[in-house]
């Protein structure tokens, strides 16, 4: 980011414009949204800037810029369509202490103004650091469309309202209060009675709520997927949205945990300091602690919690703690790995089942039914098989299979810096030497990408 977004405070304070042209008129136009004295420069303005000195909105001063003129302005817009012109008022602005743009000159400028899409009090500011006007004006039109004209209402309603509000418990039960306004009850009594409605219905709601029982806490158990934001499920996206606390592991991709809840508390539990076995029960405790509380705590895992997550341990706790939950499935990692190298799980001629397994458990590497395995045709998704590769390997040649079957392994699956390595079972272990992984890493024993698998002189080269 070469830009940190910020939203100023104007009101009262002076803005000053040099120009008097199209391009002063497109930034008075946002600029009079403000509460701001604007003052404009221009040695020959246009009809419209005449008009609106006139109607007050701003005061106009028919000459060039001089030294001083910008003293205690907030910001200076060189809007002259003359560049030295322009290069001469930012100099003399700088000068006066103003912080200031040039009109279509990024390199120049100490701000750049941002696409708005305005439901005052509720401002959205769009910016592209100048790389894509055209991209900034289509997220503009969406949220335009998303969002309802009455919102910016309602919201300076609720703001009127927010001191009676802090009667209410900080935290959940406040959330829960302006939650329920803004997206139910305050629309609809809008809708219904216009803003007197509105007033009746906050006095209402606030009744209801400082009398409605304590909440009680949930857990949601949800698959994370493999962590390209988009994989995530419509039901995980919700749940996210209304956490309170989210509980992740180590895999769960930054982008994802982005979507929680501003307000949302974040807690690592995939750190180095949880150690082995006794890091679940720290983990269930974690979890159970939370919901006690009478917060939603979502329990976010990578990929499928149902997959290698060790979820039965998460339910059984929640169980005895009496606490409610729910599983909200997510896409492992086998799902993605295969949809990235173009092939299916299962396959009619082929294989008619497919197994999951993992590289070790609890007490090490995992022994697996390595002769079922061993046989033509057999395809397994291996999880965390990168430390086993060799004794995988090894186990699998020593119960027969052939060394020429195809071995995919996909790291990093379905995020931007996934890598697919092609090779066999008899070149394993080396090929995951030389490729040093370092990101999550699923293993296909019995697949090859759709592309090797075609080309029949790779077919050979494996042989
Ligand atoms: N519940 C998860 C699996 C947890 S076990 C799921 O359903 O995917 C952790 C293992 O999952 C890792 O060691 C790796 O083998 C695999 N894994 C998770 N995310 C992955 C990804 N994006 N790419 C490749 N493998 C991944």
């Amino acid at each position: 980011m070469q830009h940190f977004p910020i939203f100023l405070a104007v009101a009262g304070r002076r803005i000053v414009v040099s120009g008097g042209g199209e391009a002063a008129l497109a930034k008075l136009r946002l600029l009079m949204k403000t509460e701001a004295h604007l003052t404009v420069f221009a040695v020959d303005p246009s009809a419209d800037i005449h008009r609106l000195a006139h109607d007050r909105k701003l005061t106009l001063i028919q000459r060039p810029l001089a030294p001083g003129d910008a003293l205690c302005a907030v910001l200076f817009y060189a809007a002259n369509e003359d560049d030295a012109e322009d290069a001469r008022v930012a100099a003399l602005a700088r000068a006066d202490g103003a912080l200031v743009n040039i009109v279509d000159n990024l390199a120049d400028s100490a701000f750049i103004t941002p696409a708005i899409v305005d439901r005052d009090p509720v401002v959205v500011a769009i910016g592209t650091e100048g790389a894509a006007p055209v991209l900034a004006r289509a997220i503009k039109t969406d949220l335009e469309e998303r969002l309802p004209v009455q919102l910016g209402l309602l919201a300076r309603l609720g703001k009127a309202f927010r001191h009676a509000a802090d009667a209410l418990p900080m935290g959940c039960k406040r959330r829960e209060f302006w939650a329920d306004y803004y997206f139910d009850q305050g629309p609809k009594a809008l809708e219904q009675d216009g803003p007197q409605g509105v007033e009746a219905a906050l006095d209402r709601l606030l009744a209801h709520h400082l009398h409605a029982p304590a909440k009680e806490g949930h857990v949601d158990l949800v698959g994370a997927g493999p962590g390209d934001p988009e994989l995530l499920t419509l039901k995980a996206r919700k749940a996210l949205d209304r956490a309170d606390v989210v509980i992740h592991d180590r895999l769960v991709s930054p982008e994802i945990l982005e979507l929680a809840r501003r307000e949302a508390v974040l807690i690592d539990a995939g750190k180095e300091g949880f150690g082995t076995s006794t890091a679940q029960d720290d983990i269930n405790e974690l979890i159970v602690d939370h919901a006690r509380m009478g917060l939603h705590v979502v329990r976010l895992k990578a990929g499928d919690p149902t997959v290698f997550g060790r979820l039965d341990e998460e339910i059984e706790a929640c169980e005895a703690a009496g606490v409610t939950w729910r599983i909200i499935p997510g896409i492992t990692a086998a799902s993605a790995a295969v949809a990235q190298i173009g092939q299916s799980l299962t396959r009619r001629d082929r294989n008619s089942s497919v197994r999951f397994l993992t590289g070790h458990d609890m007490k090490g590497f995992a022994e697996q039914d390595w002769r079922a395995l061993a046989r033509p045709g057999e395809v397994a998704a291996i999880y965390m098989g990168k430390k086993s590769a060799r004794f995988i390997q090894g186990r699998l040649l020593m119960h027969g299979a052939d060394p020429a079957t195809r071995v995919t392994v996909i790291e990093n699956a379905s995020r931007p810096d996934s890598r697919v390595l092609a090779t066999t079972l008899a070149r394993l272990e080396p090929t995951l030497t030389e490729a040093n992984l370092t990101g999550p890493a699923l293993t296909f024993f019995g697949l090859a990408p759709r592309a090797a698998a075609a080309l029949p002189q790779l077919k050979e080269a494996a042989l």
